[in-house]
């Protein structure tokens, strides 16, 4: 069966990545683009500069993926649900729980499929260490995501604004790993969150976390500020073993220093793959651990006033 998708929002990620997987999968048609600038590729029989057009005209459309920023998620997911359409959810899937929670009854009352799409977990690396992990006990996490917001995000103003998640965007990357892979849930206990003078973002953020009363040493560092190459790692260290340290984003895996897995990404692939196994048995699939521990983040977190952010730096 083939599902007829429509893309909202034409930007960085549907075009690196939604539209050649969606091309890729012979059970999925990318029947319509609904992009403010009007940008459209080839094979879209529809196009709309506003997605209500979209949802109102295009009768047999089966799903829409919503590629936007997360500010205006839910308005968008809301009226793509009551108008009879599944919904795939790009990462952060709202901009807050409450709007995640209202998709996730909306959903089902429309008899609905809603999915929050996590790209980072898509990897191999990720479930080989869930497996590994599981039944041990943590004793130590270290997380360290830091790349340079220019190169990543040039231009990209929504991820400053308040609700926009600010270093929290890559960050919650890192974090929907570590909720797949430990074996007990994880809590913030303090968090500092670095705010450039001129933004109502954070910049870096130093995450403090536990498993509950034992005495662990669990932290998550991010950082926007740092030039060169990314660092997208996480290593984990069990009592008695094993060690592990999954890098690259989740595509490479060692555990006690053998090299377990090294692939390419196909995150996204694997994601419309899934999508299709829940429009397949009619189920919504609602992961909100990662987006919690960003807003317990915020909840909690110590603002800290670092130097202003430009874009641009003077040379
Ligand atoms: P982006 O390049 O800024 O694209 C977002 C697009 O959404 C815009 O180009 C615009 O496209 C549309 N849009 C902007 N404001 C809108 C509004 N107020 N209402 C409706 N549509 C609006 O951002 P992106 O990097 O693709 O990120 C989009 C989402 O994907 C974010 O949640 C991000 O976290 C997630 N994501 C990004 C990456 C990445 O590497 N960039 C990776 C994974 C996930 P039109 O003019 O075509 O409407």
């Amino acid at each position: 069966m083939v599902h007829r998708i429509g893309i909202i929002g034409f930007g960085k990620i549907a075009q690196d990545q939604h539209l050649p997987a969606i091309r890729a999968n012979p059970n999925l048609e990318l029947t319509a683009v609904a992009s403010q600038r009007g940008l459209k590729p080839d094979e879209a029989r529809h196009t709309f500069t506003d997605y209500r057009e979209m949802l109102r005209e295009v009768t047999d459309l089966d799903a829409v993926a919503i590629c936007t920023p997360p500010q205006v998620r839910h308005l968008i997911a809301r009226d793509a649900l009551e108008a009879g359409k599944h919904v795939l959810l790009e990462k952060p899937p709202a901009a807050t729980l409450s709007e995640l929670e209202d998709l996730r009854r909306l959903a089902n009352e429309m008899r609905k499929v809603v999915f929050t799409t996590w790209h980072a977990q898509y990897n191999r690396g990720v479930d080989v260490a869930r497996d590994a992990l599981a039944g041990r006990t943590v004793r130590r996490l270290l997380v360290t995501w830091k790349e340079d917001v220019r190169h990543w995000h040039p231009g990209q103003q929504w991820i400053w604004e308040a609700g926009g998640f600010g270093v929290f965007d890559p960050g919650i990357n890192a974090l929907s790993i570590v909720t797949k892979i430990m074996p007990t849930p994880v809590f913030i206990r303090q968090a500092d969150l670095a705010f450039p003078a001129n933004r109502d973002a954070p910049i870096a953020a130093d995450l403090r976390l536990s498993t509950g009363p034992e005495d662990t040493d669990l932290q998550a560092v991010f950082d926007w500020r740092q030039t060169g190459p990314q660092t997208w790692d996480i290593e984990v260290d069990c009592v008695g073993g094993p060690l592990l340290k999954l890098s690259h984003g989740g595509s490479r895996l060692e555990i006690d220093g053998s090299l377990v897995v090294e692939e390419e990404s196909e995150e996204y692939p694997a994601i419309y793959r899934r999508f299709e196994t829940l429009l397949a048995e009619g189920r919504s699939e609602v992961d909100d651990a990662p987006f919690r521990l960003v807003a317990d983040a915020f909840m909690l977190g110590r603002r800290i006033q670092v130097e202003a952010f430009e874009d641009n730096p003077p040379h």
